[in-house]
């Protein structure tokens, strides 16, 4: 029997400092890990921390505010890059409400002066009879022209609230004809002849009360902006729908004044010797696009203008 024997210090030692390595490194490891974490962390959500800041600071009356983060195509880059598109859109839509108000405001302000100043020179001393009739007369004008204005005003708040029925069939013929009987004694007054060409019949899809509107509005132009001549309307069938054109020899409109002329309250004649809005032309070009059609327009100062409706079948 042969017996050996060998110390093991040294594989315990190194057991020993194996183990106090293992604790103490995975310890820091631990610490690191955690501090790495948190580091990471903070940095990817720091752009969220900044929306946060942003979407505090954004009030109705203040939209400016934008994160301007530095694109990065992650989630949270794209988080930042549709936030700022959608704070835009926002910042747009609240501008053109304010202007709109302030807009409508001022068209309403207008007729209300009138009518306080004709009462303030009725009042000033007794009148004679025709006075007062011819004081209650103008009263009446300007009573129609804020009931127009308040009209056309209430139209276009609730058309952009709600859409009415679009596609119901609707004979344009018919419609058009009704539409030129009803102006015709509005043009016979001032010696405009209107003419209407027409198939026998032409059927489209939409809303005839709008498609009245709109028509009635570039009417309405035609004969009021018309001091001699004609106005005619000619309807025909399209490859896809209808193309309704409204024509005059009344005094045109000059090239720099297109581009705006569908905008609301835009108006050419600055020294607004006609009366009206500017909403007219805003309010067919809206019902247009609402039936997925079209108005565009064509003119030469001193040669008349030419709309031309396109309308979907
Ligand atoms: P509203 O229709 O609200 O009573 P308006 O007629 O002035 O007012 P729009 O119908 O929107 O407003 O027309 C805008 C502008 O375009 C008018 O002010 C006018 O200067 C010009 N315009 C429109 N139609 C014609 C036309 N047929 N001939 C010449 N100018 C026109
Ligand atoms: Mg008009």
């Amino acid at each position: 029997m042969v017996q050996t024997a060998a110390t093991l210090a040294t594989v315990e030692g190194t057991l020993a400092r194996l183990l106090t390595a293992l604790f103490v490194g995975g310890a820091a490891l631990t610490v690191i890990a955690a501090l790495g974490g948190y580091a990471l962390a903070a940095r990817a959500l720091q752009p969220i921390d900044q929306m946060t800041r942003t979407a505090r600071r954004i009030s109705a009356e203040d939209l400016s505010a934008r994160l301007d983060l530095p694109a990065t195509d992650d989630e949270v880059g794209r988080l930042a890059v549709t936030f700022d598109e959608m704070l835009g859109r926002l910042d747009e839509s609240f501008r053109r409400e304010r202007q709109f108000t302030a807009n409508a405001s001022h068209e309403l302000r207008t007729p209300l002066a009138a009518m306080q100043v004709i009462l303030g020179v009725v009042r000033a001393q007794p009148r004679t009879t025709p006075e007062y009739e011819a004081a209650i007369d103008d009263l009446a004008d300007e009573a129609e022209r804020l009931q127009t204005l308040v009209d056309r005003l209430l139209y276009l708040a609730r058309r952009d609230a709600q859409r009415s029925d679009l596609r119901k069939p609707v004979d344009l013929t018919f419609l058009l004809a009704d539409i030129v009987d009803s102006l015709e004694p509005l043009a016979a007054q001032k010696g405009i002849a209107l003419t209407l060409r027409t198939p026998a019949r032409l059927m489209i899809q939409g809303d005839s009360d709008s498609l009245a509107r709109l028509f009635v509005n570039l009417l309405d132009n035609a004969i009021k902006y018309t001091q001699q001549g004609g106005v005619s309307v000619s309807a025909a069938a399209h490859t896809d729908g209808a193309t309704v054109t409204v024509s005059d020899s009344g005094v045109g409109i000059a090239a720099e004044h297109l581009p705006h002329l569908f905008d609301r309250f835009y108006r050419v004649d600055a020294a607004r010797t006609t009366r009206g809005a500017g909403l007219g032309l805003a309010i067919a070009h809206d019902i247009a696009q609402a039936h997925g059609g079209d108005i565009a327009v064509s003119s030469q100062i001193g040669q008349g203008a030419t709309f031309t409706v396109h309308l979907l079948s």
